[in-house]
């Protein structure tokens, strides 16, 4: 495991502007777009990579699933490049973002300082499998990766599906560190597989289930599993 410094000087925040990114390949494009919809604050110094592009929770989106974990320990277990890291550094007590790609941890520093935010988050570059079993807070939030853009081309989208291990691991995984847990999923996600999580867990826990819509248009879902709600 390496914990990265929350050091301001180990990468400066550097210029953009709205060209630096109008070159990119189409597939890009699309995201790009969609720029001020990911992060408001894009022309501030946003550094993206191409998979942050597709994965990077709308920041609407990310400002309300943060505001349900206002004043905890919050564990943001797939970073990337720090969408939702940084609403909850906003409001949360303490963040710890992990991701197991060292330039999505960079990128992730650099846009958490562009928000002013990163001094309330704790980097680690590490498998969050692997972290587990020595993590401590109060809530953890899954954005586990989908299989990249082709995640709706199913009908019904299914535990085992999302990666680095199925769905049903990943949440007994979560539970041993605290019953208050987001996932952050397609949405297509099966319903049904969620409540079963919910019930098979001893005690059972509560299921709340939030439709995230950007620009009337439905995006994700996200699901709020706790013994009390969150
Ligand atoms: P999507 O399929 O939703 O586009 P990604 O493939 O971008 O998702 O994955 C989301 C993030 O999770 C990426 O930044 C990736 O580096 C990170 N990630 C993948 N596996 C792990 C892991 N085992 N532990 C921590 N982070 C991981």
């Amino acid at each position: 495991m390496q914990l990265k410094k929350r050091s301001r000087s180990k990468k400066g925040i550097r210029n953009s502007s709205i060209e630096r990114d109008n070159g990119t390949s189409p597939k890009v494009k699309k995201y790009w777009i969609q720029r001020y919809d990911l992060f408001s604050r894009y022309d501030e110094g946003i550094e993206m990579d191409e998979e942050g592009w597709y994965s990077v929770t709308p920041e609407e989106i990310a400002i309300k699933q943060a505001e349900r974990c206002r004043g905890k320990v919050v564990i943001d277990c797939f970073s990337g490049v720090g969408g939702n890291t940084i609403q909850f550094a906003k409001v949360c007590s303490s963040v710890i973002a992990i991701d197991i790609d060292p330039k999505k941890v960079e990128l992730a520093i650099n846009n958490a300082m562009v928000y002013g935010v990163a001094d309330n988050v704790d980097f680690v570059v590490g498998d969050f499998i692997k972290l587990a079993p020595s993590l401590k807070g109060d809530v953890l939030f899954l954005s586990p990766p989908w299989g990249g853009p082709m995640y709706n081309k199913v009908e019904s989208f299914k535990m085992d599906m999302l990666q680095p291990i199925d769905g049903y691991s990943l949440f007994q995984i979560a539970q041993s560190i605290t019953p208050n847990i987001i996932m952050f999923l397609p949405r297509n996600v099966d319903l049904d597989q969620l409540e079963e999580l919910a019930w098979l867990s001893s005690p059972p826990l509560t299921l709340e289930i939030e439709e995230n819509c950007v620009g009337g248009r439905l995006k994700a879902i996200t699901a709020y599993f706790s013994y009390n709600a969150v």
